[in-house]
């Protein structure tokens, strides 16, 4: 029976981050990083890597990691006859998980976690530590295999909204270079949008998704097709289809208390106007890795879940409780509409809008009288037509 001080389960970009907070805080720590699958390995998603998770990653220790990429300076938003194209303040990055995954995994690797492939199918907590399939005990366990987690099912936690999405890799067309455009769908319960993200390398990550509201979903030709509508030309030479769910964030989320911590994708942190998950994954697995390191520190390794809890809740409210405000105002068309043209007027709310959607930002004031003004200032096509004098 081997036993660790941390067991990760999962080694996504929630997980590697978990090992890397735990290793930055507490050298030494025996810190096992479980997969199912050997990395390099795919995962379905747009690659969009916002900066900001690249200064988190550095507060851990880990710099440079994309400097071979090629960031994206661009992004350009589209809803029916509206465009709004706007240089961003900070460049994303677009970077197939294959690669930015590994690249996690390997400096985890070096500071000092053990790299173990191991499928989970059993999660115990007992008085004196954590049982993971009768093989693996831990004093503390972190959750972080994404969003169909066995450790979260675990601890007989329910699933909240979910969204899916489908994504495939395709040739940019000219017009499509050096920019992540965002084409919104009408007549849709949004968000519901199609995607064409630049790689840099001559292929674009293209996707499209919607949140699910209900049992059942699109089947992937519908998801395809959707695709298609809105970005057209996107799916042609695509390759490499992937679908998956994404579990969307709350105004009430908060963890588990006690030896088993749940991040990123497991502990149903994805943004619920943008979809962008990778932010909350590694700024929660490494909040939880520092957490736990810190409890064990102490002596007291069942007070892990609590310490990560206060420090997970202080991280990411009150941002949690404004994209969820955020996501029930677009959810019709109108105030999205309203975003857009605020945002083509204004690149410090187009600004402020990007940081809510991208990494903790708020709907801040600026943000709020521009959707206003653009709400009062309605597109003629909408207005509701004069009344007819009898
Ligand atoms: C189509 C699509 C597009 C997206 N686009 C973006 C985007 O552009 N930008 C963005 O920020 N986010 C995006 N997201 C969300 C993002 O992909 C997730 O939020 C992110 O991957 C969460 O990271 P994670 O580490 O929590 O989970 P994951 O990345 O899912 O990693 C979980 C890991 O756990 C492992 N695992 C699972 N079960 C087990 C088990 N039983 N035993 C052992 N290991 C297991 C898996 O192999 C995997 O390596 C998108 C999602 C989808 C579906």
């Amino acid at each position: 029976m081997a036993a660790w001080d941390l067991a990760v389960a999962g080694a996504g970009p929630a997980g590697a981050a978990a090992a890397l907070g735990a290793l930055h805080e507490a050298p030494g720590l025996r810190v096992a990083l479980l997969d199912r699958a050997g990395f390099p390995r795919d995962k379905a998603c747009g690659d969009g890597v916002a900066p900001q998770v690249l200064d988190r990653l550095a507060e851990v220790g880990v710099t440079g990691l994309l400097d071979d990429r090629v960031p994206v300076g661009r992004l350009r938003l589209v809803r029916g006859g509206r465009d709004v194209d706007r240089a961003v303040v900070r460049p994303s990055y677009v970077v197939p998980r294959r690669i930015f995954d590994a690249r996690l995994v390997e400096a985890a690797r070096a500071a000092g976690a053990t790299v173990l492939r191991h499928r989970i199918r059993d999660v115990r907590i007992g008085d004196d530590g954590v049982r993971i399939d009768d093989e693996i005990d831990a004093a503390v366990v972190v959750g972080a295999d994404g969003a169909r987690s066995v450790v979260r099912r675990g601890l007989g936690l329910p699933t909240g909204t979910r969204a899916l999405a489908l994504r495939g890799y395709a040739p940019v067309p000219a017009a499509r270079r050096g920019t992540q455009v965002i084409a919104f769908a009408r007549g849709a319960v949004q968000p519901a949008y199609a995607w064409s993200f630049d790689r840099g390398d001559g292929l674009a990550n293209v996707g499209y998704g919607e949140v699910l509201r209900g049992p059942g979903g699109p089947t992937r030709t519908q998801l395809l097709a959707r695709l298609e509508a809105l970005l057209p030309g996107a799916t042609r030479g695509g390759t490499d289809w992937r679908g998956h769910h994404l579990p969307l964030s709350g105004a009430r989320w908060r963890p588990p208390a006690g030896r088993v911590l749940l991040v990123g994708d497991a502990a149903g942190l994805v943004n619920p106007i943008s979809g962008e998950g990778i932010y909350y994954a590694v700024s929660t697995g490494i909040v939880a890795g520092r957490a736990a390191a810190r409890a064990l520190a102490a002596g007291r390794p069942a007070d892990a879940g609590r310490g990560y809890g206060r420090d997970a809740r202080a991280h990411l409210f009150p941002h949690l409780r404004h994209t969820a405000v955020a996501s029930r105002l677009i959810r019709a068309g109108p105030v999205l509409d309203a975003g857009l043209r605020a945002s083509a007027g204004d690149q410090r709310v187009f600004d402020d809008l990007v940081e809510l959607a991208l990494a903790r930002g708020r709907l801040t004031a600026r943000v709020l009288r521009g959707l206003g003004a653009a709400l009062l200032r309605t597109d003629p096509g909408t207005r509701p037509p004069p009344l007819q004098e009898s």
